[in-house]
């Protein structure tokens, strides 16, 4: 049975619009998310599922969330996203140190598990844009906390009728991630610092995309804005497919039986991540828990606990930067749920959220409990959780990969839950290397490229091509910004 799936904005108002729409557009012109009007079920069963390649996995998820665009338009954009860009075959490997299961999503381009959406998105974007007939230049606009940055930066360099800017706050990224992002080739690419923190740039983007003066204005000098940002649903569908991967591979390893369930413990910033596991349960796959991780910068962790969301609290800077956020984007989706698709609420929350920085639901915390599970780990414990499990097993975690892991060992502590645990890992160790080498207790060298050498040594891992490439490239991008002139820099860079 076809079933018509189609998006609507989380704050009720506009007609409901096609995936290709709602990829192109990337948020909605009320200010809200796209959602779709239903959750689909898969519809093969876990024995099918459990002899496809990634590919093939990611075509039978995302063709449910994508019914406009046909099985060749799909096959064209899958297949040319998770190739040798990755670098294993399997795309996504899971690890086993000890009893533990690890999620690697960290095999692509940039290191990070933005690469797992960030891979196909430009070519879902630009499928899209041709289905819309639409003739202007694509500009895509985006809010980094360190990772998506580079990520669409990479997916996006050279793609024809698009331009992509990005945005990152100036001290809030590592120095690899930095260097990766100033590195950047493409006449088509522009990144900027800007004075000020990942929600100052997230907050003066979603500004950008939801001023009609400037969406005017922009048509007028043939430009649309989009995002490629986890706001994006075109980010969040490609997400989903790794859950379902994580579990396949969690019964091939024989480490369930199929049909049994497995909690995920996801690191998170912006909840991107977590809700995509979400939708995979909410599909029908053997999730129990999902267990909501997050770093000292805990507004997250309240929320599940009060089902109160505050972020009138003190902004951390941490070891896990890309999950340095304290208003989460992608909230906004699960709340609709929660508010049972009721927009007008939804929009009173939010702009409560905009104007005193917090909101409160109407709705017991105990039914949020039900399926999330929520805890943070702080700069000691993340940095313990690094040691350990590098002395017990000699595995190396990147620190937002042990956020989760230090969380999931708390969760199994409370609650004595004895289901397989997968942590979710999504970074590689080299993008964090002075604070690993500081959790362990190694001394680090002060230049990048010995402090990478030392990385490889301790972990038996070979320095990644990539990492070797950034660190002799030519530095490309000087732009700076104040945290109120977004906008002004735009408009430079496109020439207005
Ligand atoms: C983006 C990011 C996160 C947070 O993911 P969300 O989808 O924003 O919750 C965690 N870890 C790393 C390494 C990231 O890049």
């Amino acid at each position: 049975m076809m079933e018509n799936l189609v998006y609507k904005s989380t704050r009720g108002h506009g007609d409901p619009v096609s995936a290709s729409y709602a990829i192109v557009h990337g948020i909605a012109e009320d200010g809200g998310l796209f959602v779709p009007d239903h959750l689909p079920k898969m519809d093969k069963t876990l024995e099918e599922l459990l002899t496809m390649d990634y590919r093939a996995l990611a075509y039978e998820v995302m063709k449910l969330y994508l019914p406009d665009f046909s099985e060749d338009e799909l096959h064209y954009c899958i297949d040319r996203a998770y190739d040798d860009k990755f670098d294993t075959s399997k795309i996504v490997p899971l690890s086993h140190p000890g009893e533990t299961h690890v999620l690697e999503l960290f095999h692509g381009a940039t290191l990070a598990f933005k690469d797992m959406a960030l891979s196909v998105l430009p070519y879902l974007m630009t499928t899209a844009a041709h289905k819309q007939n639409l003739e202007e230049e694509i500009v895509i606009l985006t809010a980094t906390s360190g990772d998506t940055g580079k990520a669409a930066l990479e997916g996006f360099a050279n793609v024809s009728g698009v331009r992509i800017i990005v945005f990152y706050p100036k001290e809030g990224v590592s120095p690899i991630q930095k260097l990766q992002m100033v590195t950047q080739q493409g006449d088509n690419t522009h990144v900027v610092a800007i004075k000020g923190n990942f929600d100052d740039a997230q907050r003066s983007v979603k500004e950008i995309f939801t001023n009609p003066e400037e969406a005017v204005k922009m048509k007028n000098a043939g430009y649309m804005f989009s995002s490629a940002n986890s706001i994006n649903i075109g980010r969040l569908v490609p997400q989903i497919v790794y859950y379902y991967w994580g579990y396949l591979q969690m019964v091939r390893d024989q480490k369930v039986e199929l049909g049994d369930s497995v909690n995920f413990c996801v690191p998170t910033g912006n909840f991107g991540n977590i809700l995509a596991a979400h939708y995979a349960k909410s599909m029908g796959l053997p999730i129990g828990k999902l267990i909501c991780a997050s770093n000292s910068n805990n507004v997250l962790t309240d929320f599940f606990h009060t089902a109160r969301y505050n972020s009138n609290r003190p902004f951390h800077i941490t070891s896990s930067p890309s999950m340095d956020i304290l208003v989460s984007s992608n909230l906004e989706r699960l709340v609709y749920e929660l508010c049972q698709g009721d927009g007008a609420k939804v929009q009173e929350l939010m702009d409560s959220l905009r104007q005193r920085g917090s909101y409160i639901l109407d709705l017991d915390p105990a039914l949020l409990q039900e399926e999330f599970w929520a805890d943070f780990a702080d700069e000691e414990e993340t940095a313990e959780a690094i040691r350990q499990m590098y002395t017990a097993y000699h595995y190396v975690m990147d620190p937002h990969t042990a956020v989760a892991y230090s969380v999931a060992e708390k969760y199994g502590k409370e609650t004595g839950d004895a289901r397989p645990m997968v942590i979710v890992s999504t970074a590689s160790p080299y993008k964090f290397p002075a604070s690993i080498l500081a959790a362990i207790g190694v001394p680090a060298p002060k230049e990048e490229e010995a402090l990478m050498e030392k990385m490889s040594e301790i972990s038996d891992t070979t320095v990644p091509q990539r990492v070797r490439q950034v660190l002799g490239s030519q530095i490309r991008h000087h732009r700076v910004c104040e945290k109120d002139r977004v906008l002004a820099e735009v408009h430079d860079i496109l020439g207005l």
